[in-house]
């Protein structure tokens, strides 16, 4: 399995997950039709599955108009049926998606929208998070509150050390500045941050990132880090000393950064 990046809009990562036994691909979150289908074409594969992980349209944009050009199976949340366009084949928590020699694992991880899914792989090691765990960072709380998103990136930290998370947007500079803020002497904040500018500065994706990387410089998923917690509790006094309290001061802070 080749997992290329295509990127699409301002922003945003579409993920070509190419099997290279049979020369077919799937695109995890199809924004853009064009720029999938051409990295399709240089790789000399035919996309035949979409894997969409919550409705957002900077995710799903392009499902009706790939449908139209191509046959295609599209995953996503059986409960979010009305929001998926075109989608075939509605998943749950625990199912799984066959491609070619692959399997994903469908992760229920709710919060940043109500019905997002995350697509485990786990003998590739290999996890798509969407817009629920970035590099050193995770999505707004449009459709849940902190105590969700807690338990839904508790679900993916619970995956193995080197497994390779695959997110929606290159947003790594930004969230590595403001950990920054909250971890002074984090010294594995500080490195990845120069290496991300770096590799922002060459035009290069600062994606995949591996569940260890997070542990040591996410800050949402680093509740339990004493400089963290008292960086937090300095700005938002009410948070005291509970954890989901440090996460929701944290997730705040993160909106008007
Ligand atoms: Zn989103």
């Amino acid at each position: 399995m080749r997992i290329l990046p295509v990127p699409v809009l301002q922003d945003n990562y579409s993920w070509l997950v190419v099997d290279e036994a049979d020369r077919t691909a799937a695109v995890v979150d199809c924004a853009e039709v064009a720029p999938v289908l051409e990295a399709a074409r240089a790789e000399g594969v035919r996309v035949t599955a979409v894997l969409s992980t919550h409705h957002h349209f900077d995710h799903v944009g392009g499902n009706e108009e790939l449908a139209l050009a191509t046959p295609v199976r599209v995953y996503g949340n059986a409960d979010d049926a009305s929001r998926i366009p075109a989608l075939t084949d509605g998943v749950r928590a625990g199912d799984r998606v066959h491609l070619g020699g692959s399997v994903a694992e469908v992760i229920f991880i709710p919060a940043h929208t109500s019905g997002h899914i995350a697509y485990h792989f786990p003998r590739e090691r290999v996890v798509f998070t969407g817009d629920t765990l970035f590099v050193a960072g995770c999505g707004r709380l449009f459709e849940g509150d902190p105590g969700q998103m807690m338990s839904s990136l508790g679900r993916l930290a619970a995956l193995p050390d080197d497994t390779r998370v695959y997110c929606g947007h290159e947003y790594t500079v930004r969230n590595l500045e403001f950990a920054a803020t909250l971890e002074p002497g984090n010294r594995a904040i500080a490195d990845k941050l120069a290496w991300a500018r770096s590799c922002r500065a060459e035009g290069r994706p600062t994606v995949p990132t591996t569940l260890a990387s997070e542990r040591a410089t996410n800050p949402f998923l680093r509740w339990s880090s004493p400089e963290l917690r008292a960086s937090v509790r300095e700005r938002c006094p009410e948070a005291g000393d509970d954890d989901l309290e440090i996460f929701a001061c944290t997730r705040r802070l993160k909106d008007s950064f």
